[in-house]
């Protein structure tokens, strides 16, 4: 039998995080050792969005350079991991199963939500990637169903791997140097998070928009925290989650990683 995986979420950041220095980028450096290699990855980004459910299917997928005005080092990255048409396949299967409909997407390659973390945890680029779609309409819980849905691939040898943001005010970045200390606003739902998830509160954890401090300052838009509520669908019942890693960049974006077992 394949060894289980715990289901992960980090935090990507901006994308300077695949050449600047600093805790977080030292932590993705290491995830990978410590998790061991899994046969394949799905990967949920914050960078792929749809309305209905999909996954990428693409035998070969291109590494997608999806920002804009940052050093040209950043655009000259590939990371050449072979697709996961099988993987995709078989997380359509059980998304199926619970009623939830994905279709498969030929072309797609990985967003840098993806291939930043994942070029920090395995930079062999060996282990085949595929990507699962954030449905940013449907809200937390459904991203909690899929993860429930999905949660057998953990035993199949699979890393479930969600990649946002703890934080992310997009608005506020710029206006808060790299190395800012955090504001009290960034700190209170940083922190109302953690207590949440260790605590094994899924149905608090769901409920997050009207429940944390400053939610919606946090998460103008939701893209960057509904990639967390896939690994926290896939981790065991009664398990509850731990933080695994802890710091900022730009002040307000918190780069908290989890471990969902
Ligand atoms: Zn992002």
């Amino acid at each position: 039998m394949a060894e289980r995986f715990p289901a992960i979420f980090v935090s990507h950041g901006a994308p300077l995080l695949a050449i600047q220095p600093g805790p977080a980028r030292e932590f993705l450096s290491g995830l990978g050792k410590t998790l061991g290699k899994p046969k394949a990855i799905l990967a949920v980004s914050a960078h792929w969005e749809s309305g209905d459910a999909a996954v990428s299917a693409a035998a070969q997928p291109e590494t997608i350079h999806d920002f804009y005005g940052f050093p040209d080092e950043l655009y000259r990255i590939k990371y050449p991991a072979p697709g996961a048409p099988g993987l995709a396949a078989r997380a359509q299967a059980l998304l199926g199963e619970k009623g939830i409909a994905a279709s498969a997407h030929a072309t797609r390659g990985l967003d840098h939500g993806a291939w930043v973390p994942l070029m920090l945890m395995y930079p062999d680029a060996d282990i085949p990637v595929t990507q699962l779609t954030v449905q940013t309409a449907l809200g937390p819980p459904h991203h909690f169903t899929l993860g429930e849905a999905l949660r057998g691939l953990r035993n199949e040898g699979v890393l479930i791997l969600g990649s946002g943001g703890a934080t992310h005010n997009l608005r506020e970045f710029g206006r808060h140097p790299e190395g800012a200390a955090p504001p009290q606003w960034v700190t209170a739902f940083q922190e109302w998070l953690a207590h949440t998830i260790e605590s094994g509160k899924s149905d608090d954890l769901v409920r997050y928009r009207s429940l944390a401090p400053n939610a919606a300052r946090n998460h103008p838009t939701e893209e960057h925290f509904l990639p967390l509520f896939v690994p926290a669908g896939a981790g065991s019942p009664g398990v509850a989650g731990k933080r695994i890693h802890r710091s900022h960049t730009f002040g307000v974006f918190a780069m908290d990683a989890y471990r969902f077992d």
